[in-house]
């Protein structure tokens, strides 16, 4: 079976990696965040416990973040030296403007991560878990509004495509390979 664990495109530019996001060794990474900005459940619950309390206080502090964009802290205990807060549309079918919010709240991460002077950036599959958004159509939007952005900007010169899973990964593979 071929190794999907890893592997790059667009001249070593994007990259897709698997597993847990907090242990990448990147400049900052991107939670999939809710409205709050507050503690939740998957990898916003391991991006709080990997950053500790901190996170959380600044989080209060920004008091909010509306669908579809994202906000900037500190990584506080987390190996990256920021997060990124993006938040992603809840899926309501496709007829509610989740693809445009979906592509506005990674853009936004982007450009909070270019103005950061951030070299290297991380994502999740960002409203694909407990907000329901379809994979492959998330990832085609994901890896579509990631291409536009790296055509205009120099930097980040590294964005990670971080997956939880091994269908995930494969996913992310066959459309960054132009395959899906
Ligand atoms: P949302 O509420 O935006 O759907 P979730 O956290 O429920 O966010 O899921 C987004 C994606 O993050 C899912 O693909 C999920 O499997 C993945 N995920 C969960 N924990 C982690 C983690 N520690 N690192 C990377 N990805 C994760």
């Amino acid at each position: 079976m071929a190794d999907t664990s890893a592997d790059t495109f667009d001249a070593g530019r994007l990259e897709i990696a698997r597993g847990d996001i907090t242990r990448l060794d990147v400049s900052a990474i991107v939670n999939a965040a809710n409205e709050a900005l507050a503690p939740g459940g998957g990898v916003c619950g391991a991006i709080h416990r990997g950053a500790g309390p901190g996170l959380a206080a600044a989080c209060r502090e920004i008091g909010g973040c509306p669908t579809g964009e994202a906000r900037l802290t500190p990584g506080f205990g987390l190996r990256a030296e920021f997060v990124i807060h993006a938040v992603g549309p809840r899926w309501h079918g496709g007829t509610s403007g989740e693809e445009h919010l979906l592509a506005a709240c990674y853009t936004a991460a982007l450009e909070l991560a270019a103005g950061a002077g951030v070299a290297s950036v991380a994502f999740p599959a960002i409203s694909t878990g407990i907000y329901g958004y379809p994979l492959e159509a998330a990832t085609k939007t994901a890896v579509r509004t990631v291409r536009e952005f790296t055509r205009t900007h120099d930097e980040p010169t590294r964005i990670v495509f971080c997956c939880f899973s091994p269908a995930d990964t494969e996913v992310y593979r066959r459309v960054l390979a132009g395959e899906a």
